[in-house]
């Protein structure tokens, strides 16, 4: 089993990069960005209370997100390993996701950052917006509170596995292909050990 953290701040190519990952190393794609806005599209409770927060470009809470996270991992008993792309964003919920899999005999393999300065972040995330109908894309002071809560409060996040020696920083700028490949020479390293 693979488990990966796709890590980086909004607009950073995770959503891009994650697609290709997918078609390499077969593994599931859990976005929980994906999944509150799936939730919000059918107006259940869940997407209801998401929706408040990512409106302001803040973070849905722990217990909300965690809830959700399991709901999908357990979804896939079957799964040869998970992409997490946007999870985890806080320390507890680093906390809950290697109890998670703990309990299933597994852990995180590696966390891969992309990263991105902040203009070159806003100017993607606007062109995004024109074409993702998301409310949030197309607001650059949520934007940039995105960004903010981003450094704020999932930053951590890369020294707590890096705590564990699995974090790997990656230039996130550059054609897809290119850094597809240095994501993917991260991942052939750890398969091949
Ligand atoms: P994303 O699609 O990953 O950019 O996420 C869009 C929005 O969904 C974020 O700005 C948050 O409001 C919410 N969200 C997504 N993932 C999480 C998470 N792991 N924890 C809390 N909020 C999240």
């Amino acid at each position: 089993m693979t488990n990966l953290i796709l890590f980086g701040p909004p607009g950073s190519g995770k959503g891009t990069q994650a697609a290709k990952m997918i078609e390499k190393y077969g593994l599931v794609h859990i976005s929980t960005g994906d999944l509150f806005r799936y939730e919000m599209g059918n107006n259940t409770p869940l997407g209801l209370e998401a929706k408040s927060y990512m409106a302001k470009g803040e973070l849905v809470p722990d217990s909300v997100t965690i809830g959700m996270l399991r709901n999908k991992v357990d979804a896939h008993p079957d799964a040869g390993g998970f992409i997490f792309d946007g999870f985890p964003r806080t320390i507890p919920q680093a906390e809950a996701l290697d109890a998670l899999l703990d309990d299933k005999g597994s852990s995180i393999h590696a966390l891969i950052a992309l990263q991105c300065d902040d203009e070159e972040i806003v100017q993607r995330i606007k062109k995004r917006g024109e074409t993702s109908g998301r409310p949030d894309d197309n607001d650059e002071h949520i934007i940039r509170t995105r960004i903010q809560v981003y450094k704020n409060e999932t930053t951590p996040v890369f020294d707590f596995y890096d705590a564990q020696g699995k974090s790997h920083s990656i230039v996130g700028i550059g054609e897809i292909e290119e850094i597809f490949g240095r994501i993917s020479a991260v991942v052939d390293q750890l398969q091949a050990k």
